[in-house]
């Protein structure tokens, strides 16, 4: 290890404190500080190249140093970096809106910046609030749906919303009631099956607590095609559709969070184009600027938009907005991204990659530990088990996908686990080569840490 490693890692250690990690195991740790990045790979202060694969926490697009989008940033900084959106424009927020509207699914024609995940979801918590305060006498439509399971970001609305344990659990006290409805994880079916498949029983489920709720949700917030944070859960097709056709029927907003699933990963735009279904708001960030800069937008109808507009002392205004809303920088490195999509065609290119994934994991099955291997897109989670017979997990502290996914390292292979389900996510630029890669060092180290 170099000296400057040395020095980095000794004032890490000293001064940080790193999201979702326990810090005690962190300083027992051996830590890789990044200093660079060329296309689908992270160099660490040694020098030593990996493969990122999980495009540094599901953001990374086109890869590193991607030159159009470095150029369209720095082309911007000799312009200016930042001015507020509270009372003036700035240019590259208004062609980035126009640019969102145009490639987003039909209808959705206003654009609210903010900038992360969580915002963006609170954001859309906030406006479907008060978008029924404003649009009815007597209003009782206050409360909102969400699945179990779900993951929407770590401020208190987007937590109230979301349903992984040990992430909110401490927090419950401080957090807003919800309803909650089954997300169908099919591998291990959350409703009573009694002989109807897991999609209807999970709508069904739907349908019974909005039959007799719908006056008191105002909206129901969902994430499409794949619950990310829960463990990769693809809904089996028609779902999604299915909840929209629900939502309509019974006057409750649909907020798609496609924070993760946005720009591509499921192999369509948005994954709500999978199911081609039309949200009232939707929520983007991660690889909205193909995962270069903190930037977030919540996109919402006409409808919603309109229910704010009145004289300035009826107060009806959307009173939210964040210091950095429509960062310049962020914008145009954006506007970059999706040039990137137009002009290399990247949703196009995208599909032979998707099938060679998926052929790829197929040789999982073949694992006496691994369970289910789900996958859409360029995602995949892969599913560690004490017994695949009974989908008995293995006790949480044997921390076995997390020791797999550090064996990797070795190999030059960034991955990184959520709970016992080891996720694959690279860049959408990732080349088959590169894909062979991860797939066959992530099937080595699974296999040499159960086996
Ligand atoms: C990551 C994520 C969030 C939170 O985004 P942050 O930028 O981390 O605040 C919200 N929803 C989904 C689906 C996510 O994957």
């Amino acid at each position: 290890m170099n000296a400057k490693t040395k020095r980095l890692i000794k004032l890490d250690k000293e001064h940080l404190w790193h999201p979702f990690t326990q810090m005690k195991e962190w300083l027992a740790s051996d830590p890789l500080i990044i200093e660079k990045g060329q296309g689908n790979y992270l160099i660490d202060t040694e020098g030593k190249k990996y493969l990122d694969g999980v495009s540094s926490l599901w953001v990374n697009v086109h890869g590193h140093r991607k030159k159009e989008v470095d150029r369209a940033i720095k082309s911007q900084v000799d312009k200016i970096a930042h001015s507020t959106l509270l009372g003036l424009g700035n240019t590259p927020s208004i062609e980035l809106a126009e640019k969102l509207v145009g490639i987003a699914p039909k209808g959705l024609n206003k654009v609210f910046y903010s900038d992360n995940g969580s915002t963006a979801v609170e954001i859309a918590l906030k406006m479907a609030f008060q978008f029924w305060e404003q649009s009815q006498k007597n209003n009782t439509k206050r409360q909102f749906i969400a699945f179990t399971g779900a993951y929407h970001g770590d401020t208190f609305g987007s937590m109230s919303v979301g349903e992984i344990d040990i992430f909110v659990n401490k927090y419950r006290p401080l957090l807003f009631d919800i309803f909650r409805s089954p997300y169908p994880y099919c591998y291990r079916c959350p409703v009573e099956k009694d002989k109807k498949d897991c999609k209807t029983a999970c709508l069904d489920k739907l349908e019974d607590i909005l039959k007799e709720h719908h006056n008191e949700i105002a909206a129901c917030v969902i994430e499409p095609i794949i619950q990310g944070a829960a463990g990769m859960i693809v809904s089996p097709p028609g779902f999604l559709k299915g909840v929209r056709r629900l939502t309509k029927k019974y006057n409750v907003l649909l907020i798609t969070d496609e924070v993760a699933t946005g720009f591509g990963r499921t192999g369509k735009m948005f994954a709500c184009e999978v199911e081609n279904i039309v949200p009232d708001m939707l929520c983007l960030a991660k690889g909205l600027t193909a995962g270069y800069m903190p930037l977030a937008a919540t996109m919402v109808t006409d409808r919603i938009y309109k229910a704010f507009l009145g004289k300035y002392e009826e107060y009806k205004s959307f009173f939210h907005g964040h210091t950095y809303t429509g960062n310049p920088l962020g914008c145009a490195a954006a506007i970059a991204n999706i040039e990137v999509f137009e002009k290399e065609k990247v949703i196009e290119k995208l599909r032979p990659k998707i099938t060679l994934f998926k052929e790829l994991l197929k040789k999982f099955e073949d694992l006496t530990h691994v369970g289910e291997v789900r996958q859409i897109g360029l995602v995949a989670g892969i599913e560690v088990v004490a017994d695949k017979n009974t989908t008995e997990p293995f006790p949480s502290k044997n921390r076995v996908a997390f020791k797999a996914c550090l064996e990797a390292r070795d190999y030059g292979v960034l991955i990184r686990p959520l709970g016992d389900v080891i996720v694959i996510m690279p860049p959408l630029s990732i080349k088959d080569s590169e894909l062979k890669k991860i797939v066959q060092v992530t099937y080595d180290c699974v296999k040499k840490i159960t086996g």
